[in-house]
């Protein structure tokens, strides 16, 4: 049986007890997947009104620990650590334009994925140290 938007309309305003519970296990889940930072970044996007809940910070270390865990290198970053690193570098440190998040010691040559070895570089910039460094390696 398919679903159409009118059915679940329907079922919805029979069923409130249910659609109350599912509601809640679908926040709750949430919590538990974004926990209290992504929460308050969801809140904080939602009075802004914005569709899109992820920030780039969160977009930032969640791409930074992926990358730490194919190349095995050793730390995990939090959205905290990107906002500080943000904060304390407010624009690309190469070009002075965009912002993003580099690993000064690139992981795949050893490098750790802490904020020590984080510095702001914009995604073009980047992808230049990266083709510079991975001439130097090969
Ligand atoms: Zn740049």
């Amino acid at each position: 049986m398919t679903w159409t938007k009118e059915d679940r309309k329907r079922w919805e305003a029979e069923h409130p007890d249910k659609l109350r519970e599912y509601e809640r296990r679908k926040a709750a889940r949430l919590r538990e997947r974004l926990g209290p930072e992504g929460m308050r970044a969801l809140w904080r996007a939602k009075q802004a009104g914005r569709r899109n809940v992820m920030t780039s910070a969160h977009w930032a270390a969640r791409t930074a620990n992926v990358a730490a865990v194919k190349y095995g290198a050793p730390g995990r970053l939090v959205v905290a650590d990107i906002r500080a690193l943000w904060d304390r570098q407010p624009a690309c440190v190469s070009c002075g334009n965009g912002r993003g998040v580099d690993h000064i010691k690139a992981l795949a040559l050893g490098g750790t994925n802490t904020p020590d070895n984080l510095q702001n570089l914009c995604p073009p910039c980047n992808r230049t140290k990266w083709h510079t460094e991975r001439k130097a390696v090969a």
